[in-house]
């Protein structure tokens, strides 16, 4: 057995699909064939470029659904390098003159042409660069037989035991087989996580290298709920959890059909359901599971996965699509988080030691003043479709809330000298993610419309706990004391001012902290689609004033092992 960070409820079972490490390309790096072979290791080089082509067009076909149209080109860009001739005589010249096996061919063509392309230093080569790269490390899979991390060609129920996984490996995730997954790496708000909840399959994060152990093929059973995952299971241990999986998903099944009930408590309380996302398309999930509106769009995914920076028209289209599917909902579009664990080809961000409390999201945007204005631009032409409103990431203090406002100004005089419209009276709200902030909310209330708590970022800042990292992960808490009364403080200086409040932390998602939040006076919670159902049943089970109660309760008791008991409890008896 295995304990890992419980990321994603539910309970899967399935083989276990082991994602190996990347090809270890030394052995190859300086094999010499005898002269014999040359035309062998030719012919090995055109059959692995035709698999690498076919392959190329599989992934594409298979991301149709999952990705837009210009981020598939993507795929059509590594078909141009594969067949590119230049390419291709550099690596038979290579086999043919040096006597290099064909992956030692493809290795060194692939080193030089990165390195003349990063020699032009120039932002649109380096990008062609990584295509290279991309293109010549599926060679090298081709050509070794090894084990790809195409998650797509999954042919039986599978758990997925892995370091990590990009985004990109979970978008061409075959849904149909993929029954869980556990990697070595993250914390519980690492992006991993929260792809996982928002796929709906059972995960675990931050289980560490012990998980290496496990062998292709092994049973397994993923308990997303306790963060357990079983290997090569007994009988009774198989039967016990088919009957488990079996309850959650009547469980499931009665959560879901509240669908169209409201987010009320017992007592007559509205409280705001809504959804997270990450991609327009999502935004019909949140209907679909009942969700009021949407409390975050974390638009870097737009920024990520492609070759160019989005234009406004891009991005309008976006965000127009999101107004639109949601109709006079409210949607907050967040304005560019890049940086921190979403990184970026494309911005100019130094490698840093710290990337999380480095150069990131808003401190991005106020430097690179003309990218940001795009995105503004793209946000208000969409306002005219719908009830969005805008938000500000990663605000330490009012000066950035100044400096970000003054640019969406200009944002607005560009679109009036052209005529174009959008809504003249779109809110301003900014994410509550820095204790600077929280400490700053009565100040910050005053020139904000509203504000949303960041608890993934808030704890991490507050606690002094990286969010990504898994040999400290027990100690980031959301039920620290000094974390909650950093909630209580933003929460009251937003009633203070008279504005509306919301969270969407992966706080907000847990059921468990439902009643709390609530009691605290939390006018919104966000959160990923799949979770709405669960904390609208938590909301619909409790009355306002118990919840009122409870949080007064809670303040006063200053260890979180025995408010996490308090909390449990009261969940397991509603
Ligand atoms: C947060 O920090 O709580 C948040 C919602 O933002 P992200 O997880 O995208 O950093
Ligand atoms: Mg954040």
């Amino acid at each position: 057995m295995y304990k890992g960070i419980a990321a994603s409820r539910g309970i899967g079972i399935g083989k276990a699909f082991v994602v190996k490490e990347k090809t270890d390309t030394t052995v190859y790096r300086e094999k010499k064939i005898p002269d014999t072979e040359v035309d062998n290791e030719i012919t090995r080089f055109t059959k692995a470029v035709e698999a690498t082509d076919i392959y190329y067009d599989q992934v594409a076909e298979k991301s149709k659904d999952v990705l837009s149209e210009s981020e598939q080109q993507v795929f059509q860009a590594y078909k141009l390098v594969l067949k590119d001739p230049i390419f291709k005589d550099m690596v038979t010249g290579s086999i043919r003159d040096e006597l290099l096996c064909a992956e030692g061919a493809v290795i060194k063509s692939v080193e030089l042409t990165k390195s003349m392309f990063l020699a032009l230093n120039d932002e649109y080569m380096r990008q062609r660069a990584d295509d290279i790269d991309n293109v010549g490390k599926q060679i090298l899979i081709s050509l070794t037989g090894s084990q790809s991390t195409d998650l797509s060609m999954l042919t039986e129920d599978s758990i997925i035991i892995a370091e990590d996984l990009t985004p990109a490996d979970t978008v061409s995730m075959n849904r149909k087989f993929v029954k869980g997954f556990a990697v070595e790496k993250g914390g519980e708000t690492s992006h991993t996580a929260i792809i996982a909840r928002t796929m709906e399959i059972p995960a675990l994060v931050g289980c560490g290298d012990k998980i290496r152990d496990i062998s292709h093929g092994d049973t397994l059973i993923i308990d997303g709920q306790e963060g357990i995952l079983i290997a090569k299971p007994t009988p009774d241990e198989l039967k016990n959890y088919l009957e488990k999986q079996k309850q959650y998903l009547e469980e499931l099944e009665k959560i879901k059909a509240l669908k169209n009930e409201p987010g009320r408590t017992l007592d007559g309380k509205n409280v705001h359901l809504v959804g997270n996302i990450a991609k327009p398309e999502e935004a019909k999930e949140v209907l679909e599971k009942g969700g009021d509106g949407i409390g975050l769009f974390r638009t870097e995914f737009l920024y990520l996965n492609r070759k160019e920076l989005p234009s406004e028209e891009d991005q309008f289209k976006a965000y127009k699509e999101v107004a639109e599917v949601m109709k006079d909902r409210p949607c907050i579009i967040r304005t560019l988080d890049i940086g921190g664990d979403k990184q970026s080809a494309l911005i100019n961000m130094p490698k840093e030691d710290n990337p999380f409390m480095g150069y990131r999201a808003i401190r991005i945007c106020l430097k690179e003043k003309e990218m940001f204005k795009t995105q503004l631009r793209a946000i208000l032409r969409a306002s005219a479709y719908g009830n969005l409103k805008i938000m500000f990431p990663m605000i330490s203090c009012l000066e950035e809330l100044r400096a970000a406002k003054e640019i969406l100004n200009e944002a607005k005089a560009e679109l009036d000298e052209k005529n174009i419209p959008y809504n003249r009276d779109i809110q301003v709200g900014i994410m509550i993610e820095i204790p600077s902030a929280a400490m700053a909310a009565d100040i910050l209330a005053q020139e904000a419309d509203f504000f949303s708590i960041g608890t993934n970022d808030l704890c991490q800042y507050t606690l002094a706990v990286d969010r990504m990292n898994e040999n400290i992960s027990s100690l980031y808490n959301p039920l620290n004391i000094g974390v909650l009364r950093l909630i209580k403080r933003v929460i009251d200086c937003a009633h203070e001012f008279g504005i509306m409040v919301g969270m969407c932390g992966e706080m907000a998602s847990n059921p468990e902290y439902t009643s709390l939040l609530l009691g605290l006076g939390l006018d919104e919670f966000s959160m990923v689609p799949a979770s709405i159902p669960h904390v609208k049943q938590a909301v619909r089970n409790t009355t306002y004033d118990d919840a009122v109660n409870l949080a007064e309760e809670i303040l006063s008791v200053n260890e979180s092992d025995k408010i996490k008991t308090i909390l449990r409890g009261k969940l397991n008896a509603h």
